[in-house]
């Protein structure tokens, strides 16, 4: 059973974001970049299933600029196979990266697609659903457990109030929660071996998708700064303030 693992590079997650002064578009310039959190918990948990002997491959694709090879590289030190890097220096939206996953998967035909449930620098929440959607696969959204049973998947999402678990016929895909696993670091030995392994770089014409932008981004802004907090002495003098300010 193989499984494929779409890798975002992202803003490194304890990057402090900076807007560019036209306010269009966060500036990447010099800024730390790692592979998309969720998606290395998607990774460790492809390469766990292949080391129980349920996985037989793991296959991890990233489509964005030549720097996406490193991410590639990570996720191939945590023990991925080998790597599909789809090459573009335009920015892709999620139907887009969709679109791509949905042709390579028609090609490498896995049984389970892995995503992060989302990408921290969009925020978009949307990639896994859409592929479920173009590929008419049953979808596993937030998974925080993934257990396969023969031609099945059992998924438990953190829903609303508690969990719920739900029977997948594979293929299926299944987007990552936080508490589905806690990554690895990639060992040295793992760092250098990862160089060698496969990777082949193709372009989203190559694969016959179209992945022109749908979307305009009007503005892209600071949040507000807060103003500084005080301090109260105790619980009545907390009650005592916020009846002064109507809250309570
Ligand atoms: P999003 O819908 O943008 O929040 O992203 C959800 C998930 O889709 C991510 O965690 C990745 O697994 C996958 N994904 C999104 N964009 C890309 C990309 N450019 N390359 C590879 N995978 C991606």
């Amino acid at each position: 059973m193989k499984i494929l693992v779409p890798v975002k590079r992202v803003i490194d997650y304890n990057a402090k974001p900076r807007i560019k002064p036209d306010g269009s578009a966060v500036d990447l310039a010099n800024v730390k970049m790692s592979i998309n959190p969720f998606d290395e918990i998607s990774v460790e948990e492809a390469v766990r299933l292949k080391e129980k002997g349920v996985a037989s491959e793991v296959v991890v694709v990233s489509v964005g600029p030549a720097k996406s090879v490193e991410t590639l590289r990570t996720a191939l030190a945590m023990g991925a196979d080998r790597a599909i890097h789809i090459q573009t220096d335009e920015a892709v939206e999620p139907l887009g990266v969709a679109k791509i996953l949905k042709s390579i998967a028609d090609d490498e035909k896995p049984a389970l697609v892995i995503l992060g449930k989302q990408a921290i620098d969009d925020d978009s929440n949307q990639t896994g659903q859409m592929l479920a959607a173009l590929m008419g696969r049953p979808q596993g959204t937030f998974a925080s457990v993934v257990n396969v049973d023969g031609e099945h998947v059992l998924v438990t999402r953190e829903i609303d109030g508690g969990l719920e678990t739900l029977r997948l016929a594979l293929p299926a895909i299944i987007t990552a929660d936080l508490r589905l696993n806690e990554p690895r670091y990639a060992s040295l030995p793992n760092i250098m071996k990862a160089k060698s392994k496969p990777l082949v770089t193709k372009t989203p014409a190559d694969l016959d998708v179209d992945v022109t932008p749908r979307l305009a981004t009007l503005k892209v802004a600071e949040p507000p700064m807060r103003s500084a907090g005080i301090k109260v002495a105790d619980v009545d003098a907390l009650v005592a303030k916020l009846k002064d300010m109507g809250v309570a």
